[in-house]
């Protein structure tokens, strides 16, 4: 009797995606040293979630007026910037529809994006293949695409994935607009088919998918993986902190609750073993990580504030990208080194692809938008996100190639 009654509240609660009715995101205003070190508390809590460290932080409304008489007491000022988070997620599917076959325009599931890797193998046989580089914690395949033209001479490699970190839908749906753009301008663009010529691409659009079907079936704003952590309730290990280069350093929490848990080690996780496995197979020249948002484009270091050596080249190479994102819609991302730009992280890709592996086009991309929707970004921005920053990689991609 008492298992039945328990199953029908478990049906009730267990099978709904969870609610963000009442969520506030606030717009905090750090000034000093001293009022980040006031906000690190905030991070460790469970319930709490920086959206975007120590700007935009995540309230649930049991705790809006505890965290808000906190940040009273501690004198940081701050606005109700999203005043119901679930209103923003319910507004995110507008029912856009592309032209294409395959509607860029809107989000897909995880096997919807399965399927289109496999109908960009079937259309485009001569340029794209897949592989699976490894599994995630809970066995889901993950699944490069490959794409470039045979010229039966020794290529040059670029790497780029998307969805690392499970909520930040647009940086998935804008890479595949991107994939999709390569392979289908081959046949009528001199300069795409001078890359495609020149470079193979490697794109894992789903690099943490146990998350990302998480967000679509439990909780839209998952980041972490789904790996369990002993001794905790806490699931999950935040990827982009887990790279075996400055792993555990500042800009990292040792706490499970946290969503920039580093993992009990370095590469603990199946997925960024898959990833760092897969790159050091290869010399890439160009090693991509896109999320959202914030409109960034990100270098070495972010571990420390100290410029990297080859900081010149990177420069030069932030400046053309960016300049060219901005010539489609009039949005300046702006670039620059992650720590002084955005805060200080360690163990992330852009640090071990340039730290580890010694590439120096090794660049995070933050994309649309700056706070107004977050992560829950109206499908109607998709196009125009993937549109300005296909521009951007084809600039990067020939200004590399030139150099
Ligand atoms: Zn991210």
């Amino acid at each position: 009797m008492l298992r039945l009654v328990l199953l029908s509240i478990c049906l009730a609660t267990c099978l709904e995606a969870k609610s963000y009715e009442g969520y506030q995101v606030l717009r905090l205003a750090p000034l000093a040293e001293r009022d980040l070190k006031a906000l690190n508390p905030l991070q460790e809590m469970p319930n709490l979630d920086f959206w975007n460290f120590p700007r935009d932080l995540m309230v649930p409304p049991s705790q809006l007026e505890s965290v808000k008489e906190y940040l009273d007491i501690s004198n940081i000022e701050f606005d109700v910037w999203i005043p119901n988070v679930q209103s923003k997620i319910d507004a995110q599917f507008t029912g856009q529809v592309s032209t294409d076959s395959f509607n860029y325009g809107a989000y897909h599931t995880l096997n919807e994006i399965y399927d289109w890797i496999d109908s960009m193998v079937a259309d485009y046989p001569n340029l794209a293949s897949k592989s699976s580089i490894g599994t995630s914690h809970e066995g889901r395949d993950l699944t490069v695409l490959k794409i470039g033209a045979d010229t039966g001479k020794p290529k040059r490699n670029v790497w780029f994935n998307s969805l690392i970190h499970a909520r930040e839908w647009v940086s998935g749906a804008a890479c595949m607009y991107m994939a999709n753009r390569l392979m289908s301008e081959f046949s009528t663009e001199e300069h795409v088919v001078f890359l495609l010529e020149t470079f193979d691409f490697y794109y894992l659009p789903v690099t943490n998918p146990d998350g990302y079907v998480y967000t679509w079936e439990g909780d839209r704003m998952w980041r972490k993986t789904r790996s369990p952590n002993s001794g905790s309730f806490c699931v999950g290990t935040d990827g982009n902190r887990n790279f075996d280069f400055m792993w555990g350093e500042r800009g990292s929490s040792r706490f499970t609750c946290s969503s920039t848990y580093r993992g009990s080690s370095a590469l603990s996780e199946p997925e960024t073993e898959a990833v760092a496995a897969f790159v050091r197979s290869k010399d890439f020249d160009i090693f991509l990580d896109y999320h959202a948002y914030s409109e960034l484009m990100l270098s070495s270091w972010g571990y420390t504030s100290s410029l990297p050596d080859d900081y010149d080249a990177m420069h030069a190479a932030m400046k053309e990208t960016t300049d060219a994102i901005f010539s489609i819609h009039g949005k300046a991302y702006h670039y620059g080194p992650s720590g002084p730009t955005l805060y200080a992280t360690s163990g992330t890709t852009v640090d071990w692809g340039y730290g580890d592996r010694g590439i120096v086009h090794s660049y995070t991309f933050e994309l649309r938008d700056t706070g107004e929707y977050g992560f829950a970004l109206p499908e109607d921005q998709i196009i125009p996100t993937g549109e300005e920053n296909y521009a951007g990689f084809v600039a990067l991609c020939v200004h590399v190639a030139r150099s």
